[in-house]
C-alpha cells in the first residue's frame, strides 16, 4: 500500500512535468490523502457470502456482490465528507460554494448525508435527481462528494472479499469480479501483464493482454491506440467495435509510485482526445467536473 509520503512525492513529480495540472493536484492530492487517512480509522465487519450462493456465482460467472451490498462505516464517511467539503472550499474554486452548502446540510440534518450515501450505493438515479434539484447542486458533484466519502469503506470491503475470488473463473467483458462495475483504468505491471482497476471498488485484476476490455473484440483492424512521445507511460486503447476507450499506464515506463487515482485525474487531456474522436468510456464515475 502507498504511504502518504509516496503519494505526495508522486503528485509533486507530476506537477513538475505537467504544470497545467497543478491546481487540480493541489486539491485532489489532499482528497486522496484524506481518504487514505480515513481508511485507517474504518471499522467494518466482513461481507459474508454463503457457500451455496458462491457456487452459483462461480458457475454463472457473476460478480461476488451487487454494489448495494458494500458496507459503509457511516461515522468515518461523515467525517471524511466534512473534510473533503473543507478542502473544496479552500482548493477547488468551482466547487467551493456548493461545498459550503453541503457542509451546512450535513451539520443540520445528518440523515440527508446518509440518504446521499445510500443513493450512490444503490445507484438510485431518480432520488439523486431529486436531491440535485432540492439542493440546486449538479448530480455529478453530489456523486463526487458522496462517493469520495464512502470510497474508503468500499475499498476495505473489496479487499476483504478478495478471499472469495480464489476459485472464480475470469469475469466476462471487463466486469469487476467483486462488484460487477466497469474498469476505469488499465495498467501493465513490471512484467508486462495487463491488469484492470474497478471504477467503483478499486479492485485490480489481471486480464488478457490483447483485445478490447469491454467487448472482448480481438480483431487487429478494430483495435487501435494512441500515445504521445512526452508521456511514454500512457497509452489509450480504442475499440472500433464498441467505441469505448480505456487509458493504460505502463508501469515499466514510470519513475514514480503508481497511485491510479492520481494518474486518472492528471490524464484528462487523454480523455478529451479520445472523446473528440468519438469514443466513450463506461468506467467514469467520480469526475466532479471541477476542471
Ligand atoms: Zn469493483
Ligand atoms: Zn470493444
Amino acid at each position: 500500500m502507498i504511504t502518504i509520503e509516496q503519494l505526495k512525492h508522486s503528485s509533486d513529480l507530476i506537477k513538475k512535468t505537467r504544470p497545467a495540472y497543478q491546481p487540480i493536484l493541489d486539491f485532489y492530492s489532499q482528497v486522496f490523502i484524506a481518504q487514505e487517512q480515513s481508511r485507517q480509522d474504518i471499522v467494518l465487519p466482513p461481507v459474508v457470502i454463503d457457500q451455496d450462493l458462491l457456487k452459483i456465482k462461480q458457475t454463472n460467472k457473476m460478480p461476488l456482490i451487487d454494489q448495494s451490498e458494500f458496507l459503509i462505516d457511516s461515522k468515518a464517511a461523515g467525517q471524511l465528507f466534512d473534510n473533503i467539503c473543507d478542502l473544496a472550499v479552500d482548493f477547488a474554486p468551482k466547487l467551493s460554494a456548493n461545498a459550503k452548502f453541503l457542509k451546512k446540510i450535513d451539520l443540520a440534518h445528518s440523515y440527508h448525508l446518509n440518504t446521499l450515501f445510500s443513493v450512490i450505493l444503490n445507484n438510485q438515479s431518480s432520488t439523486l435527481h431529486d436531491l440535485s434539484r432540492l439542493w440546486n447542486i449538479p448530480e455529478h458533484e453530489l456523486i463526487f462528494f458522496g462517493y469520495s466519502a464512502i470510497a474508503p469503506s468500499i475499498w476495505i470491503c473489496a479487499e476483504q472479499l478478495e478471499a472469495y475470488l480464489i476459485d472464480m473463473p475470469d469475469p466476462p467483458k471487463g466486469y469487476c469480479p467483486i462488484c460487477g462495475n466497469y474498469p476505469d483504468m488499465a495498467f501493465l505491471d513490471k512484467t508486462g501483464k495487463r491488469h484492470l482497476k474497478c471504477c467503483f471498488c478499486d479492485h485490480e485484476w489481471e486480464t488478457k493482454r490483447m483485445g478490447c476490455t469491454f467487448c472482448e473484440n480481438n480483431d487487429n483492424n478494430m483495435q487501435h491506440y494512441f500515445f504521445n512521445d512526452q508521456e511514454k507511460e500512457y497509452r489509450v486503447n480504442l475499440c472500433d467495435h464498441c467505441h469505448n476507450y480505456i487509458k493504460l499506464v505502463d508501469l515499466r515506463q514510470m519513475d514514480r509510485t503508481f497511485y491510479p487515482k492520481l494518474e486518472q485525474v492528471t490524464t484528462l487531456h487523454l480523455d478529451m482526445k479520445a472523446r473528440e474522436n468519438g469514443y466513450t468510456s463506461y468506467g467514469v464515475l467520480s469526475n466532479d467536473g471541477s476542471n
